[in-house]
């Protein structure tokens, strides 16, 4: 961990010249975009982007355009001092983090982004509105930043494959580098919505990973129908009272659009409601006959078989 110089910036106009002061100098640009209350999944974006790029900012920004009219901005937690204190400690140069007039001056704006297809499946369905919000400000940040590098975890995997899809549709000049999802050592994929979880939430809410892991043993035993997987998933996470299925569903990793077998490049995804709170998870599984490949995550333990 480095000591370095973080400066924070909260105008568009600011963050933009120090954006292209630095390209100007030669550096590559790296941004890692996100809503603040930063976690170890958020640290690892921040250093693969220190250790690929010469110039990292962060952006913390909580984004209203991708919240539904019942969801839970007005409560989504916040500690700008212990974001920025993560951000000095991981040798971040620069900190974005422009009030909501900034990015909106009229709000909603009248401008959205859409990707349609691989928005309709999965998160789509049940936020209709949320990837047009995430799409329209992921948007303006690169528009702001400039050419880069821009960081997103595989933790929220539909998320990165609309932003791939739209950078390319765009033309955006970003490269877009997917990074691993980050767990606790129970599993738990790392969220800012699992300081929502009370004592009881909180001891439940990992069995929504080894429903996974159930689901891609089948598939190592040789289990090759997706219905099939998704109700060995989805009966493991029923089994446990706290938790309530928003979805199970197997789909093509890229284009997220729906298969019959699992084969090729997968997402086997879920959301699961644990108490009010709405929690996503996922395992990527690449599928060549009978060699399986499995994207469990990083930072959990194992359990001692
Ligand atoms: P958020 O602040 O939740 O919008 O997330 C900002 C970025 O951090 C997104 O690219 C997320 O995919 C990524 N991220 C959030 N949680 C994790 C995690 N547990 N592992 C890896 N990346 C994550």
């Amino acid at each position: 961990m480095t000591d370095a110089m973080t400066e924070v910036f909260t105008t568009i106009a600011s963050i933009r010249a120090a954006c292209d002061a630095a390209r100007a100098r030669g550096a590559v640009v790296g941004v890692v975009p996100t809503m603040g209350y930063l976690h170890d999944g958020h640290l690892s974006l921040m250093r693969a982007a220190r250790s690929e790029c010469d110039f990292v900012v962060v952006t913390i920004f909580v984004n209203p355009l991708q919240f539904g009219p019942n969801e839970d901005l007005d409560r989504y937690p916040r500690d700008v001092d212990g974001d920025l204190a993560a951000c000095r400690a991981e040798g971040v140069d620069a900190v974005f983090m422009p009030p909501v007039s900034e990015l909106y001056p009229e709000y909603p704006p009248r401008t959205i982004v859409h990707v349609a297809g691989l928005t309709d499946a999965l998160c789509g369905a049940s936020r209709p509105t949320h990837f047009d919000g995430v799409t329209t400000v992921v948007t303006k940040l690169l528009s702001i930043v400039g050419p880069c590098h821009a960081y997103f975890g595989r933790k929220d995997a539909q998320q990165l494959a609309i932003v791939r899809r739209m950078t390319a549709d765009l033309d955006i000049p970003a490269v877009i580098v997917g990074c691993p999802l980050v767990r606790e050592a129970d599993g738990l994929a790392r969220s800012s919505r699992n300081a929502y979880l009370d004592e009881t939430q909180r001891a439940a809410a990992p069995t929504i990973f080894k429903a996974l892991r159930a689901g891609v043993a089948a598939v190592h035993e040789g289990e090759r129908d997706a219905r099939r997987v998704e109700a060995i998933v989805r009966g493991m996470i029923e089994s446990e009272p706290e938790l309530r299925v928003d979805y199970v569903e197997a789909r093509n990793a890229d284009t997220i659009g729906t298969i019959d077998r699992i084969a090729g490049h997968v997402l086997v995804a879920v959301a699961v409601f644990c108490g009010s709170t709405r929690l996503i998870d996922n395992v990527a599984l690449d599928v060549c006959g009978d060699e399986v490949t499995a994207d469990l995550g990083t930072g959990w333990q194992a359990p001692a078989s």
